[in-house]
């Protein structure tokens, strides 16, 4: 602890002490990139800044020592899974020449292109990097502010949240309800609120069988649906239920101190609620100027500049990316295509026009899993489908293809966390 305190003391120092270094003022002078936020999109992007460019002076800020990681923190939930398994440090990043800071930025100058941490430091660059992820948009639902998330937790960024709502899981009686607010569209994860309703029917079904979930949805159709609804008719018949927002479904306010959940027509006082509120761009975005009146940053999609400041590219959940999902799977496919163009503008170049795929798996019980697959590249100024490629899971796929999809899953998650942490 105090050797990472000293070296941030030590970086920050430096960073007073030469704010007005010439950018780029010839060939030999090494350009300064700061990436903020060290999760999937801003670990990779620094990683692979340094590789593409080994002589760029690249800093990551993230103020947490480890990062814990959403995908299969469902599984944590449902006590498939240790919370430890989601946490990530960050050496491999430093041995690779980040200079990664244990700080968040609190403020960012775009005119005089300077970062400012909470200590007052300023940290110059040529080109800013914005991976913030999301923020919660605190009383959207009516009563559910950050206090309420105490009583009825979202879980929706892994850790703490995470660990509230298992307790809250294992402490209720068989026999209870549990309720799931969705939000509408867009938000972190597309499927991820219908595998974690399917894996805490999993663990009710094995631990507390005379219990429900109910998913309260704002909206009337889901990524994946039809394999998820086929799931559950097979898997958790009775044990789990959904109501699309056209049934009433959307939660309209929620009153934490009563544990009661209200929809148009109903009031529900659940065992246990998990309210996943809407979302927008982590706010460091906001204080950047890079967000728009939806909340979330338009980005152009070859560079993944930001469309209101130039010299700031914004990727991962935070940016509008058009077609491709708020997922760990695209934050790494847009940071590795943000770094390439990073080095190339740094180099007057022309950075050309991407291909990004995405593959988002869900696991609807521990050996059944499900996918879908997009290719995604520029159109008309936004990232579009390609059509004709990528899809889902067959339908009526054999049950060894979900087990082995269970183990793609698996695969795929110790894949992305080796090449962003390892
Ligand atoms: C339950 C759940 C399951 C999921 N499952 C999957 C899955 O199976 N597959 C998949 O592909 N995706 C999945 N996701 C989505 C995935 O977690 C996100 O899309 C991904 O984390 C986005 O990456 P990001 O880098 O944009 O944001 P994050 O990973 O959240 O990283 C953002 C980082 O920025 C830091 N930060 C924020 N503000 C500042 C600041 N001012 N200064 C410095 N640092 C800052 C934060 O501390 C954080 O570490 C899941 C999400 C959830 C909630």
């Amino acid at each position: 602890m105090r050797s990472t305190r000293r070296s941030f003391l030590g970086l920050a120092a430096a960073a007073i002490a030469a704010p007005l270094l010439p950018r780029l003022a010839g060939a030999q002078a090494a350009a300064h990139v700061v990436v903020v936020g060290g999760g999937f999109a801003g670990a990779t992007c620094a990683r692979f800044l340094r590789r593409l460019d080994p002589r760029l002076d690249v800093i990551l800020l993230e103020p947490n020592t480890t990062f814990t990681a959403c995908p299969f923190s469902n599984a944590v939930l449902a006590g498939l899974r240790d919370i430890r398994d989601q946490g990530f440090g960050y050496q491999a990043i430093r041995a690779e020449g980040v200079k990664v800071m244990e700080a968040a930025a609190v403020g960012i100058d775009p005119q005089a292109r300077r970062v400012r941490l909470a200590d007052g430091a300023n940290l110059p660059y040529d080109r800013l990097v914005v991976a913030p992820g999301i923020d919660f948009r605190w009383n959207a639902i009516p009563g559910y502010g950050e206090a309420a998330a105490e009583r009825m937790p979202h879980a929706w960024k892994a850790g703490e949240q995470t660990l509230l709502l298992r307790r809250q899981l294992e402490a209720m009686a068989d026999g209870g309800l549990v309720v799931l607010a969705v939000p509408a569209n867009p938000y972190r994860c597309p499927p991820g609120p219908y595998e974690r309703a399917s894996l805490i029917a999993h663990y009710l079904k094995t631990r507390k069988p005379r219990s429900k979930v109910l998913i309260l949805d704002a909206k009337d159709s889901f990524s994946k649906q039809g394999l998820f609804t086929a799931a559950w008719g097979q898997l958790y018949p009775g044990l789990l239920e959904w109501v699309p927002l056209s049934k009433g479904g959307k939660v309209t306010s929620v009153d934490p101190g009563a544990g009661a959940v209200m929809t148009d027509f109903d009031q529900y006082k659940p065992a246990v609620a998990n309210i996943i509120p809407p979302q927008q761009a982590g706010r460091i975005a906001e204080l950047a100027g890079v967000t728009d009146r939806t909340g979330w940053c338009p980005i152009d999609p070859v560079t993944f500049e930001s469309r209101l400041q130039k010299n700031i590219h914004v990727i991962g959940d935070a940016a509008i990316a058009g077609a491709m999902p708020k997922s760990a799977f695209a934050a790494n496919a847009q940071a590795k295509i943000c770094a390439a163009a990073v080095t190339t503008l740094l180099r007057n170049g022309v950075p050309s026009d991407p291909v990004l795929v995405n593959t988002c798996y869900s696991l609807v019980a521990p050996d059944y899993g499900i996918s879908v697959a997009g290719v995604y590249r520029p159109k008309e100024g936004q990232l579009a489908d390609v059509e004709g490629a990528g899809g889902t899971s067959p339908l009526q796929g054999a049950r060894e293809i979900r087990t082995l999809e269970a183990q793609y899953a698996e695969a795929w998650f110790k894949t992305i966390t080796t090449e962003v942490f390892g």
